[in-house]
């Protein structure tokens, strides 16, 4: 986990065929901050980190992590770079234990490498995942699933973790266990950025955040800024 970089987006356009769903995005992660993108269903947010990790091209903007013009590369050299998503359904191999789940986590040459170093260092973090590594990851529940998809892509090494709504489907005191694992990985220094629906546990995690509507950042700062603003709170708190 080494090298800090700044990911910097300005003016993103992208979307599926027709359809847009990113009109103009712009947004900037510091190295070794939290940020979260917060907003209703089908807003975009998804779309926002396929864009950031690769998976689909803009139709138009800028994409920077560090000096690199992610745009412009080739799609093969951006697994290179340090960038690890965590999608929306875990996508863990259920058939494979979790410990290969974490082996496939690293399939990089240079991961390999380092596999059982980092593997410790997953189990040191989440020892619910030591517990459980020779378990079928399928059978493990919703809340030891995200973190072993979390664990996986940490053994990549990355210099920043997309995490796409890790509290879907989980039971409410689950939740709150989730994002004390995303607040534990960020107080390592890891750079983060949080995908999330359930606005009230996400900006007790990040520095800052983003309401993303439509496809367009509709506001943005601090998470305590954000908590207190009352359209925010009137919009994602229940009226309260
Ligand atoms: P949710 O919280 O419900 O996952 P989201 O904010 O993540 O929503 P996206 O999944 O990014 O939103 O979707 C934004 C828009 O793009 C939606 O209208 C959605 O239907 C559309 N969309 C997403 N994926 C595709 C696809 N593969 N093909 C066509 N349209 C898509």
């Amino acid at each position: 986990m080494s090298g800090a970089s700044t990911l910097e987006l300005s003016g993103v356009h992208a979307g599926y065929g027709d359809f847009q769903a990113l009109f103009g995005v712009g947004l900037r992660v510091e190295p070794g901050e939290a940020v979260g993108v917060v907003g209703p269903n089908g807003a975009g947010k998804t779309t926002l980190l396929r864009v950031i990790s690769g998976l689909i091209r803009p139709r138009a903007g800028t994409l920077r992590f560090g000096c690199r013009d992610l745009a412009a590369l080739p799609a093969h050299e951006l697994p290179g770079l340090g960038i690890a998503h965590v999608p929306e359904n875990r996508r863990l191999f259920p058939n494979l234990t979790v410990e290969e789940n974490l082996r496939v986590g690293a399939y990089a040459k240079s991961a390999r490498a380092r596999f059982a170093e980092r593997r410790d260092h997953v189990y040191a973090m989440f020892p619910r995942l030591k517990e459980r590594r020779h378990q079928l990851a399928g059978t493990m529940s919703g809340g030891e699933q995200q973190m072993c998809a979390i664990g996986r892509a940490l053994m990549s090494g990355p210099r920043i973790l997309l995490l796409d709504e890790p509290s879907a489907g989980l039971a409410p005191l689950v939740v709150k266990q989730v994002f004390d694992l995303v607040a534990r990985i960020r107080g390592e220094g890891l750079t983060v950025l949080i995908v999330e629906q359930n606005v009230a546990q996400v900006l007790r995690v990040v520095d800052r955040a983003y309401v993303l509507e439509t496809g367009r950042v509709s506001a943005e700062g601090t998470a305590a800024d954000l908590a207190a603003d009352p359209a925010i709170r009137r919009s994602y708190f229940g009226g309260h």
